[in-house]
């Protein structure tokens, strides 16, 4: 009997790994199309200086809505994308599309703005992305320096020689060098300085989490006093609260992203709110 139930639960098992895993391809497969189809599209939040309230940049965040999956979250597909190499061309169709959108706001006036844009860890480990950032500016025209390519920790940490060469070039060509979801992974020091960063961005978790336990509240202002010992700027993302943005600043940190200051929105809403005379004042 227990060798029938054991079999059973082993059935149960293997078909439900078989349906997660049938899902799986056939989102990959649905995927495989999105970017020539036109499924995908830019949404983008505002990076927001505390003190005087002026967005200094935008990150541009993918939406996909398949025909036959309906809207599907970037937690979701992205993973998946990473997963059989489609990530490189969708990252890059999102660096064009972003600085397009850039080239537009700048059109409107809106020429002190920059735009972020999240780049996957499988970049660091090929070649080609130097000269798609190269060729991405030459194409829209948009000054590097208001480009801002967002890492994780993971490809400081592997290090190795052709991580430095990349993080080098990109830095030779005046593009800026942001950190993401900082503190989670283990970034020494030594590594910060190795590389030029111009910002960190902090970890929603913990900025979430400082409210309710003293320890994160202590890591959240640690984070920002190395990045202040560095002369680098630091961001807290996910600020959903005033007590969390006050908290924040206190802690000497001048940059906020999260629902507070403004949720992620479309392409029009965005042109929208950066040519409102509110955002553009000097
Ligand atoms: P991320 O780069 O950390 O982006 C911020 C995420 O936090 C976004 O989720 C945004 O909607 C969400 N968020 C913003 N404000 C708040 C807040 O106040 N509270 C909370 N709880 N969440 C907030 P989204 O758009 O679902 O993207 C999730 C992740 O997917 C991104 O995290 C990024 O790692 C990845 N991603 C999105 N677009 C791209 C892309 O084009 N390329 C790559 N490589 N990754 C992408």
């Amino acid at each position: 009997h227990a060798k029938a139930s054991g079999r059973n639960a082993f059935r149960y098992f293997t078909e439900a790994m078989n349906a997660r895993a049938e899902a799986r391809l056939s989102m990959e497969q649905h995927l495989r199309g999105a970017v020539a189809n036109g499924e995908l599209s830019l949404h983008f939040q505002p990076l927001t200086r505390i003190d005087d309230g002026r967005v200094v940049a935008m990150e541009a965040l993918s939406r996909w809505r398949s025909p036959s999956l309906g809207e599907v979250s970037p937690t979701t597909f992205i993973p998946v994308a990473e997963d059989c190499g489609l990530i490189i061309e969708l990252d890059y169709w999102v660096l064009e599309s972003a600085c397009r959108e850039l080239a537009t706001w700048r059109a409107h006036g809106a020429t002190e703005v920059g735009v972020a844009v999240n780049l996957s860890s499988l970049h660091f480990r090929r070649e080609g992305l130097v000269e798609a950032v190269r060729a991405v500016l030459a194409r829209t025209q948009v000054p590097a320096a208001r480009l801002e390519l967002e890492l994780s920790e993971s490809p400081l940490l592997q290090g190795g020689p052709e991580v430095t060469a990349i993080l080098n070039s990109l830095k030779a060509m005046g593009v800026r060098l942001v950190i993401n979801d900082f503190g989670v992974g283990y970034s020494s020091l030594a590594h910060l300085r190795r590389y030029q960063i111009d910002r960190l961005k902090i970890d929603r978790r913990f900025v979430q989490a400082m409210e309710h336990t003293g320890d994160d509240a202590a890591i959240v202002r640690a984070l920002i006093e190395l990045g202040q010992s560095m002369r680098i700027e630091v961001l807290a993302e996910g600020v959903e609260t005033d007590a969390q943005r006050r908290g924040v600043h206190a802690a000497g940190c001048q940059l906020v992203q999260g629902q507070l200051t403004g949720a992620p929105m479309n392409a029009e809403t965005t042109l929208a709110l950066l040519t409102a005379p509110s955002t553009l004042r000097p």
